[in-house]
C-alpha cells in the first residue's frame, strides 16, 4: 500500500470534489462489481450492495480518473514513448500465478493485479525469462498492434499470408493467426500474421481458420466445402520457402484458391 496525504489548493480542491461527487459516488467504480460502473448511473443494485467506505470510494474515484486520462490519448509522451503503463515480470511469475511485476516507476505488484490490469487499454507487458533474462514477449492489452510489431510481420510475412493471395504487406492488416481477439488471443508478433482486409475477415465460425506452424508461418484451412487439398501457405510473398526441403507436416499438391479476393486494400492497423 502507498500512503497519501494530500493539502490541496482551494482551486485543486475545487476540480477534486466535483470529480469525487461523480466517480466516489456510492456505486460508483466498485472494484467488488463485475462490471464496475464508471460512466452512465450505477443500479440500485450497484448502490445498494456499495459496502465501501468513503475514503475506499475516493480511493476508487482516483483510480478511475487515473484511468480515463491515460485513455484519453491526451496524455502526450515521457521521454518519446506514450505515456502508458510499464511493467515487466517473469515467465516463471506469471505461470506460478504467484509472482510479481514491476512498473517502469518501481512499483511491485502481485501478479494478480497484474492480470487484472490487462482487460485495460494502453498498459504494456513485458515479460523475461528469469534464468536467462532474455526478453520473452512483449504484450499490449488492446487489439492494435504496435508499429513496432506491425514492421515485425511486414518483415517476416512479406504480404497476405492467405495462399495465392498477392496482397503486399502494405495492404495487409495484422491478423490474430492463431486465437482471434474475441476468443482472448494477445497481440503478440508470435501470435499475428498479414492478411488483406478480405481474407482477414474470412476467417471465422465456419469459415477459414489460421494456425501458426512450428515455422512461425501462417498456415490456411479452408472450410470443408472449399477444401481441394491445396497448400495451406503463401509462397508469392517468400518465394524463398519454396527452396526449402519439404517436411513430413506440409500438405503436397497445390490449385487455384476459389477464394482468392481482388485487389489491394487500404493499409490498416485494426487486428480482427
Ligand atoms: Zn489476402
Amino acid at each position: 500500500m502507498t500512503d497519501l496525504a494530500a493539502r490541496l489548493t482551494p482551486e485543486a480542491w475545487a476540480v477534486w470534489e466535483v470529480l469525487f461527487a461523480r466517480y466516489a459516488a456510492p456505486g460508483m467504480c466498485n472494484p467488488d462489481d463485475p462490471q464496475p460502473c464508471t460512466s452512465g448511473t450505477p443500479t440500485q443494485a450497484q448502490i445498494d450492495n456499495d459496502h465501501r467506505n468513503l475514503a475506499q470510494r475516493q480511493h476508487d474515484a482516483l483510480l478511475a480518473v487515473g484511468r480515463i486520462a491515460l485513455m484519453s490519448g491526451e496524455a502526450g509522451q515521457l521521454n518519446g514513448l506514450p505515456v502508458s503503463v510499464i511493467i515487466r515480470t517473469t515467465l516463471q511469475d506469471l505461470e506460478s500465478r504467484a509472482g510479481i511485476g514491476v512498473t517502469g516507476g518501481g512499483t511491485r505488484l502481485p501478479i494478480r493485479d497484474v492480470i487484472k490490469m490487462a482487460g485495460h487499454a494502453n498498459h504494456y507487458l513485458a515479460v523475461f525469462d528469469r534464468s536467462t533474462g532474455s526478453a520473452l514477449d512483449l504484450f499490449r492489452t488492446r487489439r492494435v498492434a504496435s508499429p513496432a510489431q506491425r514492421i515485425m510481420l511486414i518483415a517476416r510475412d512479406g504480404g497476405c499470408t492467405k495462399p495465392c493471395c498477392t496482397v503486399g504487406a502494405y495492404g495487409s492488416q495484422a491478423h490474430h493467426a492463431t486465437t482471434d481477439w474475441a476468443q482472448g488471443g494477445n497481440t503478440n508478433v508470435n501470435d499475428l500474421g498479414l492478411a488483406c482486409p478480405p481474407d482477414n475477415r474470412a476467417v471465422k465460425e465456419g469459415g477459414w481458420s489460421t494456425a501458426m506452424n512450428g515455422r512461425h508461418e501462417v498456415e490456411w484451412t479452408p472450410p470443408p466445402h472449399l477444401d481441394t487439398g491445396q497448400t495451406r501457405v503463401n509462397t508469392h510473398h517468400r518465394p524463398e520457402l519454396l527452396l526449402r526441403p519439404p517436411d513430413d507436416d506440409e500438405p503436397a499438391g497445390e490449385t487455384a484458391d476459389p477464394a482468392q479476393p481482388g485487389g489491394p486494400a487500404p493499409p490498416g492497423d485494426q487486428v480482427a
